[in-house]
């Protein structure tokens, strides 16, 4: 490949600003990564060149190139994007990791995509009539729920109490 060809033939990350609205919302679902998998370096872009009657395909991928799953569909915003783009890295972290993601702490479930007042959101199914089905937090925005250690927070013993009693009825 000389600098002057335009198509790479290898897959490769795709490059700051040339899927945008992908970018964004990945963006987002790394935020939610790093707020609940610290561990894990965050997610990449990863396309593959046009071969046959396809074009290029661009996967969510772990940071060493690993993917799993269906290839982005286009999107043309990136709140359109950010379902799609939270599947793919869902796909991806259990097809490669065997790893449920993201787990609703109070209940101990994986989470799901879903649209709540027109917004994406993680949502948990529940675990029966008097802790039913909720939306967890938006997407990109786990942080917010999801801080281990956080000095004068008021709720803290609420989210205490909540630990205990799930304890308990998992027993
Ligand atoms: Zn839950």
């Amino acid at each position: 490949m000389t600098p002057a060809d335009p198509i790479p033939s290898e897959p490769h990350v795709v490059p700051a600003g040339e899927h945008p609205i992908w970018q964004e919302a990945l963006a987002a679902v790394n935020r939610d990564l790093a707020a609940t998998l610290p561990e894990l370096h965050p997610l990449c872009l990863i396309a593959w060149p046009p071969e046959g009657d396809e074009g290029e395909q661009v996967y969510v991928a772990l940071a060493g190139g690993d993917a799993h799953g269906s290839s982005l569909q286009p999107a043309g915003s990136v709140e359109a994007a950010l379902p799609v783009v939270a599947e793919a890295a869902q796909d991806t972290i259990m097809g490669c990791r065997w790893q449920v993601w993201p787990v609703c702490t109070l209940h101990g479930l994986g989470m799901h995509v879903a649209q709540e007042a027109g917004r994406p959101v993680w949502w948990c199914a529940g675990i029966g009539p008097r802790e039913p089905a909720h939306a967890r937090a938006a997407i990109g925005e786990l942080a917010t729920v999801h801080r281990p250690r956080r000095p004068n927070r008021k709720r803290r013993k609420d989210g205490k109490d909540r630990e205990e009693r799930r304890r308990r009825q998992g027993d």
